[in-house]
């Protein structure tokens, strides 16, 4: 696997780390989603996968496309703001590569 392509992987990955974090610091989760945050983080990764830029993708945060719908692009801001700082201590790698990619 080339390293663009595993780049949705990576996303993917990081996107599942931070739902996490959010959802044990918010909803007292422990290993499994709470309904909401699971809702949430299956709509995203189906944007990823949907994702017209593909492996070329940037950040999110910068798609002048912006494919999340409203509500969910809040909520998966709100996540990103919890968990960004969080993910530091927990996920350092995936971190540092969510850091050099944006914020969602
Ligand atoms: S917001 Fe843009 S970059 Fe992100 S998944 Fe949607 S189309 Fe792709
Ligand atoms: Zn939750």
């Amino acid at each position: 696997m080339t390293y663009e392509r595993d780049r949705m992987g990576r996303e993917k990955r990081t996107i599942a780390a931070m739902v996490g974090i959010f959802c044990s610091g918010n909803h007292g989760s422990t290993g499994v989603l709470c309904g909401n945050c699971r809702e949430m983080l299956d709509y995203a990764l189906a944007r990823l996968e949907k994702c017209p830029f593909g492996a070329e993708k940037g950040p999110c945060s910068k798609c002048e496309m912006h494919c999340y719908k409203p509500a969910m692009r809040d909520k998966v801001r709100l996540v990103m703001r919890y968990a960004g700082p969080r993910m530091l201590k927990k996920h350092p790698i995936l971190a540092v590569k969510h850091l050099l990619y944006g914020r969602g």
